[in-house]
């Protein structure tokens, strides 16, 4: 196992990889930027090492920062977390030429399941569920028409390479497909440098779905169970949970098991995430793989018992899985909350700046992983997520109590954050009996906000 491996990320990812290294045995170092500093996290590494400025591309993203602060500090290995270079093939292969082990999968199996045309090759033959649609890349207009008129519209047009939205366009008919594929083809070469499209059916109203999985470098791969994601603003996801609520066991099951065949052929080696969007008749359809940990994963330990930070890490030593399929079972029912230094009331701005006062939540089955505490001062320059509440409960009624009683028990302020939504959301009849689609959320703010705007008008 490895004496040392360094963090190349922030926050509360840091921290949760820091907690999975320690109970290991594993010495920490951290980078961090000249912005993070003050980065609560940082106390907790055995070394920390600025890396630049505040600006994540001067360092965050500096692969040659980066490897230098690993080599001075005799780290073995480097665990990315999630975002910043953690889907980032190149940077596995550096790690690999400088003989540092990267946490996470080889530059190949990234490759095979990151391309989202190579990924549906795969998952076809793997017996994942894909969505209806063209083979592979889109050559030729003419071929589109042809899938499109054979699937039926409305078709989505989608970039290989695609990533955050980017390079996506709906097409209700002909007209809009062909237009779709040219502005598609353009948003995606310049965004990504691959202006590879495909075309795929368009859901209008469907569950988002993901399966964890697992693999080892000894070809073995096993499945943490699925997560529902479908509370979400802006494709962003904002609460999380386990099992998804209301779903045939028998066809989770069988889902869940061809994402885990779908990593075996990959030959992939660390945690991965596949994601699907499930129709009313919860038939899944596959959207993408992500190469990574997920924000999300706490909801999959919680109901599983298995520290999945720590699996990558042994898989990543070359050691085989600790658990086995028929090790795991569903046990309860897990939510979590993304707390967003965020107004909710002004159209979700980002709050930076001092934190004068908080104040965590706590009790039987619940979980805070938080960078954050009172005195910190949250920089302007990432992502606005300062924490995450996760309860687990017998049933997902319990656990929705269990939410509700730990979003009034959390106080942070002078800044405004997402618990008070959160906690309006956990009343919602939409959410309670799981009634849902991805845009519901969407939905119920528009709504609010008439309200708000009739009351003002009716004064
Ligand atoms: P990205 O990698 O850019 O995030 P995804 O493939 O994950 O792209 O798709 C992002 C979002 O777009 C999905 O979460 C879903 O809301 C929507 N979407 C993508 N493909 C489809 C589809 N075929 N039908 C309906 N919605 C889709």
């Amino acid at each position: 196992m490895f004496k040392r491996i360094l963090i190349a990320n922030r926050g509360e990812i840091a921290l949760r990889i820091i907690r999975a290294a320690r109970s290991m045995g594993i010495e920490t170092v951290c980078v961090y930027s000249t912005a993070d500093a003050d980065g609560p996290w940082l106390e907790h590494a055995d070394e920390s090492i600025c890396i630049g400025q505040g600006p994540s591309s001067d360092s965050y993203l500096r692969i040659d920062r980066i490897i230098s602060a690993a080599e001075i500090t005799n780290a073995e290995a480097i665990h990315p977390g999630y975002g910043f270079l953690a889907e980032n093939a190149h940077f596995a292969e550096v790690c690999r030429d400088c003989e540092m082990t990267f946490i996470g999968p080889s530059p190949e199996a990234m490759g095979r399941l990151g391309d989202k045309v190579s990924c549906k090759k795969l998952a076809r033959a793997a017996g994942t569920p894909v969505f209806p649609g063209s083979d592979g890349a889109i050559e030729e207009i003419d071929e589109a028409v042809e899938v499109a008129q054979e699937i039926g519209y409305p078709v989505i047009v989608k970039a290989s390479a695609g990533g955050g939205g980017r390079g996506m366009r709906i097409a209700r008919d002909e007209q809009q497909l062909i237009e779709g594929i040219e502005s598609a083809r353009q948003e995606a070469a310049s965004a990504f440098g691959d202006g590879t499209v495909y075309i795929e059916k368009f859901l209008e109203a469907a569950r988002h779905f993901e399966v964890q999985v697992i693999g080892d470098s000894h070809g073995n791969a096993v499945h943490l169970f699925e997560r529902d994601c479908s509370s979400q603003r802006r494709h962003q996801k904002l609460i999380e949970e386990a099992p998804a609520p209301g779903v045939d066991p028998a066809r989770r099951d069988a889902v869940a098991e061809s994402a885990a065949e779908l990593i075996r052929r990959a030959e992939y080696c660390g945690a991965a995430t596949v994601e699907f969007l499930m129709d009313r008749n919860q038939d899944f359809f596959m959207l993408e793989v992500n190469t990574r940990v997920q924000v999300e994963h706490p909801v999959s330990e919680l109901i599983t018992g298995v520290d999945i930070v720590r699996e990558q890490i042994r898989v990543a030593a070359g050691q085989p899985l600790s658990i086995t399929q028929s090790d795991l079972s569903v046990n309860g029912h897990a939510i979590e909350c993304r707390i967003n230094a965020e107004d909710p009331d002004r159209n979700f701005m980002p709050q930076a700046g001092l934190i004068e006062t908080f104040s965590a939540p706590g009790g039987p089955g619940v979980r805070l992983d938080s960078h954050a505490r009172t005195g910190y001062r949250i920089p302007p320059n990432y992502d606005s997520m300062i924490g995450k509440l996760i309860v687990h409960g017998e049933t997902r009624d319990d656990a929705i109590a269990r939410m509700r009683q730990a979003l009034d028990e959390f106080q942070i302020g002078p800044i405004r954050t997402t618990i008070p939504l959160h906690r309006r959301l956990m009343d919602q009849r939409e959410f309670v009996e799981a009634d849902f689609d991805i845009h519901y959320i969407e939905r119920l703010l528009k709504k609010e906000e008439q309200a708000a705007t009739t009351d003002v008008a009716g004064v």
